[in-house]
């Protein structure tokens, strides 16, 4: 495909949380710009007041940026086409909806809502093809002028041919031809006076000098529309590329019912955005090298537009776990901290010193950020003492773990220097001078030092707290067997 520079744009609905779809289409858009050397647009498709929400823009913004998706031009950074809000344009697409009327590629239709309901009913009853009936077609021209010149409530309708095809190429999918015969008399504008998306979609993207239209296939079904809106503005179009919808386990669209679909529920759970871009990006497109573990440069390097894929990508969170998991492992102790501490993951009063200690005691395991003070927290305040059962092994007795507490406690006391391998030999002599199996001292040990069961290899445990924390825990896992604490 043709390399010059692209001018690309996402064109999210203030509806809601900001979509994890949203960041998908970004991702190949910002990408493709990016590598020709074009611009990625960010227009805010407002128009649908009904399900506006104020606060959405902004949470739109907010996951672009955690993300590290940023636009060349877009409502809140201005440029040459501002303004880039839809509901700002208005004045733009009433003067189009006019133009498209005057050379007759639309019209205006005045049938109540009442008559369309009754309408549509009948043709679901009648099993016929639902849409508009055409009854305003052909009003008398100077007549449609004069009732919507006093007040009347009408719509703009698109006109569309009787018979012909409309063709169209997307670059990934082919030649895409449909009857004329399907396509609906679209609304253009509304009775409110705003334009549908379709009409808005299309002025702006010839506006902003949209080269690639790329957005999910669940617009696919539209394009027609719009193909015939270009012809009816007179302007050639832009390339379409469909990329495949994210689906749900059962193969549905994904929906926030059977999926998380927001990017503040995937940065409140801490997944890193290299992970989430990383998974976004096999889902529609496979590394040449199968090399499924990338970060953003590697993709730009290796992405073409034109190998988008057109599977049914299944969002499946196993796989971003793991993904997660391993874009954790690629981050050094301190740029992992960063993260912790920018997305609020630290537990409270935890130094950065000691971040760094215990993060490469936990990362071998971590999947999700916001697990680290979960994984974490016998290290940075003391546990409630551990239950007297667990510090007893199932091959051994309250008198065999206190036996090994006390030895512990006695060889540990006496090292210099505290350090892994000083530890390491020390817990080894306790073993040999006793002949005890591992679990006989291990196992009380672990409890009484972390009380719980899964925490990260004992010698590094014991290494990171520190002599004098390994003592006073013992001292106390020795008085719960006791039954005096
Ligand atoms: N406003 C549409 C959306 O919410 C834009 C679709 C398009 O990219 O044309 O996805």
């Amino acid at each position: 495909m043709n390399r010059s520079p692209a001018r690309v744009r996402i064109a999210p609905s203030p509806t809601g949380d900001p979509h994890v779809g949203t960041a998908y289409v970004a991702l190949f858009n910002w990408t493709h710009a990016r590598q020709t050397g074009g611009q990625f647009l960010l227009r805010i498709d407002d128009t649908d007041r009904t399900r506006y929400q104020a606060e959405s823009e902004d949470k739109i913004y907010r996951a672009l940026h955690w993300l590290g998706i940023d636009w060349d031009e877009g409502p809140d950074k201005g440029g040459p086409h501002q303004p880039y809000r839809q509901s700002e344009r208005c004045d733009l697409y009433q003067q189009r909806a006019t133009q498209m009327i005057e050379s007759g590629s639309a019209y205006r239709c005045f049938c109540s809502q009442d008559r369309l309901s009754q309408l549509r009913e009948q043709q679901k009853q009648d099993k016929a093809r639902l849409g508009y009936d055409g009854t305003c077609r052909d009003l008398d021209t100077e007549e449609s002028s004069a009732r919507a010149a006093a007040g009347e409530a009408h719509v703009v309708r698109l006109r569309t041919p009787e018979d012909g095809e409309t063709r169209f190429t997307d670059q990934i999918r082919g030649e895409i031809v449909v009857d004329n015969c399907e396509i609906d008399d679209q609304v253009l504008v509304k009775t409110d006076g705003y334009p549908t998306y379709h009409l808005a979609n299309v002025v702006d993207d010839i506006e902003f000098g949209i080269t690639h239209v790329l957005r999910a296939e669940e617009w696919l079904i539209s394009t027609p529309k719009h193909v015939l809106i270009y012809a009816a503005l007179e302007q050639p179009l832009p390339l379409f590329i469909h990329v495949p919808l994210l689906r749900n386990v059962d193969k549905s669209k994904i929906s926030k019912r059977k999926n998380p679909v927001s990017l503040e529920w995937f940065r409140e759970q801490g997944f890193l955005r290299e992970a989430l871009l990383n998974f976004l990006a096999l889902m529609g497109w496979s590394p040449p090298d199968e090399e499924e573990v990338f970060d953003l440069q590697r993709f730009e390097e290796a992405f073409r537009i034109e190998d988008i894929s057109t599977g049914a990508p299944v969002f499946d969170m196993v796989k971003l776990d793991w993904l997660n998991g391993m874009h954790i492992r690629r981050l050094d102790p301190g740029a992992l901290a960063d993260r912790l501490e920018q997305e609020g993951f630290l537990p409270e009063g935890a130094s950065r010193h000691q971040v760094e200690q215990i993060l490469p005691l936990v990362t071998e395991r971590m999947v999700r950020l916001c697990e680290f003070t979960d994984r974490t927290r016998w290290f940075f305040t003391e546990p409630e003492p551990p239950a007297r059962e667990d510090l007893i092994p199932k091959k051994g007795t309250a008198e065999s773990s206190n036996e090994a507490l006390q030895a512990a406690a006695r060889g540990l006391a006496e090292l210099k220097p505290f350090d892994k391998s000083s530890i390491e030999s020390c817990l080894n002599s306790i073993l040999e001078s006793n002949q005890w199996k591992k679990p006989l001292l291990f196992m009380p040990l672990r409890f009484a030092l972390t009380s719980r069961k899964d925490s990260p290899e004992l010698i590094d445990v014991i290494e990171v707290l520190g002599q004098d924390t390994v003592l006073s825990r013992l001292d106390r896992a020795i008085s719960v067997l006791a039954g005096t604490q």
